[in-house]
């Protein structure tokens, strides 16, 4: 992504960013009652779906153009500057019309190139100097979402960035949608320059997840945050069960502590120790791989299979005990070990196929 620039340059916003207003434009009471109090809070960004993308048919789909009349008013009563989804060509043409300071493109928008492609073919044809978020697409697909930013890019917006709102997931899970944070993490490695903000709404689903999520963004390094936030958030037409009063949000934010990205000076001997202890990881996993390639030719030469499941189960158990014991995560240690598996396995076939 070159030639980036600030969301919004020349404005000097509270750091990390947050955006936050209700998951729907309802009415115009519910907008100006909640961006009244999110400005006495000293936000400056709002946030409110006009229009909405709900999964089935008949349900509220956001107040649509005459709510655009209401995000005037939002910014002409509070000077917040405000922000929506936005899906077609013809809701970018609106949005921008009304004086819009950013667009989003939604999360089953991002997953398909075409739809995405029509919205950066409509900011292009309409020169829009305006400011652009990308969310990551509903299923867990790193390229798919650079893509979508590279449309955008491609079209002339340099004011981007992108949010991370989590990944869809069949059946049932703690999240609404899976936080997978190496997705978030690999586009930041790849992009640094590039603004990421997390939505912990809607990671989470849930009220009371916002402000571990939220928590973990900023202390992780996230520019920013985009929350849902309603006056009565009971009576939400959509989302009800995630959005926060605007008290409960100010209680949220009031518990995260502002990281200095620019600070990393007493770092460095810190990440010389893990560039050592990472080598020292690469050697040992080469001698483990040695030793199931021999593992491989025994195998091959007893005419058994590479998959042994019972001793799979047992080295997992002691692995996944040990490091309990030393403080790391069974999750994490489940991952670790399933991909050294996985290699390993890669190793032993590649023996019986004649290939090492
Ligand atoms: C939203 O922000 O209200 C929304 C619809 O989000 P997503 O596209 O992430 O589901
Ligand atoms: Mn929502």
């Amino acid at each position: 992504m070159q030639s980036l620039s600030p969301l919004f340059p020349g404005l000097s916003l509270p750091q990390p960013l947050v955006i936050a207003g209700p998951c729907s434009a309802e009415s115009e009471e519910q907008m100006l009652a909640t961006a009244r109090a999110l400005a006495d809070m000293g936000l400056r960004v709002f946030r409110a779906g006009i229009w909405k993308p709900r999964t089935h048919p008949g349900g509220f789909e956001g107040a649509g153009a005459p709510a655009l009349e209401w995000m005037r008013q939002v910014k002409a009563l509070t000077g917040m500057l405000t922000a929506t989804e936005v899906a077609t060509p013809e809701h970018v043409e609106a949005a921008l019309d009304a004086g819009i300071d950013l667009l989003w493109i939604g999360a089953r928008t991002s997953a398909n190139p075409f739809a995405t492609q029509q919205i950066a073919d409509a900011l292009q044809a309409l020169k829009a100097d305006v400011a652009v978020l990308v969310k990551n697409p509903v299923n867990a697909d790193l390229e798919l979402w650079i893509g979508a930013l590279q449309r955008i890019r491609q079209a002339g917006i340099s004011r981007l960035g992108a949010i991370h709102r989590g990944f869809s997931v069949y059946g049932q899970s703690d999240y609404r949608n899976m936080p997978l944070w190496s997705i978030p993490i690999e586009l930041h490695r790849r992009f640094p320059e590039l603004p990421v903000i997390c939505d912990p709404s809607h990671i989470g689903g849930r009220r009371d997840l916002v402000e571990p999520l939220a928590r973990q963004a900023v202390d992780m390094g996230f520019n920013g945050l985009i929350i849902e936030c309603h006056c009565c958030p009971d009576q939400a037409l959509s989302d009800s069960a995630q959005q926060l009063t605007p008290d409960q949000l100010g209680r949220v934010l009031a518990c995260l502590k502002p990281r200095n990205v620019a600070e990393s000076g007493m770092l460095e001997p810190l990440r010389e120790q893990i560039d050592a202890l990472d080598s020292q990881l690469i050697d040992i996993l080469s001698q483990r791989m040695e030793v199931c390639r021999q593992i491989g030719r025994y195998k091959q030469e007893h005419s058994m299979p590479v998959l042994q499941a019972a001793r799979l189960d047992a080295v997992m158990q002691s692995s996944l005990q040990q490091a309990q014991q030393l403080g790391i995560s069974e999750e994490g240690m489940r991952a670790v070990l399933a991909a050294i598996h996985e290699e390993s396995v890669r190793q032993q076939l590649a023996i019986l196929r004649g290939e090492k």
